[in-house]
């Protein structure tokens, strides 16, 4: 699995240390219905470190991991159990 470490504290406004997690099925369900709606969306799922509380982004589009590692410091966080969030890319609608 590749993580990477991404721009998605800016996207989170002004709170440090405390990002908004939902259970993973949610996240599913969610994504799911944006597609439905806009088959060209991107959903890169993204969660919290349990050990060091770094913010991660997986760049595997439009799937979910039931766990994901650090890549700081190494430890692996169920996100089954802690849940996560996603980052959504919608593709540019054509205006003309
Ligand atoms: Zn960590």
């Amino acid at each position: 699995m590749i993580l990477c470490r991404d721009k998605a504290k800016e996207y989170e406004g002004e709170t440090p240390m405390k990002y908004r997690d939902h259970p993973i099925d949610e996240c599913r369900k969610t994504l799911d219905e944006m597609l439905a709606i806009n088959p060209m969306a991107k959903a890169f799922q993204k969660f919290t470190c349990n050990n060091c509380g770094d913010r991660l982004t997986i760049d595997v589009p439009n799937k979910f991991f039931s766990s994901g590692k650090c890549d700081k410091c190494g430890h692996i966080t169920d996100i089954k159990k802690h849940g996560c969030n996603f980052m959504l890319h919608l593709p540019r609608v054509m205006e003309d």
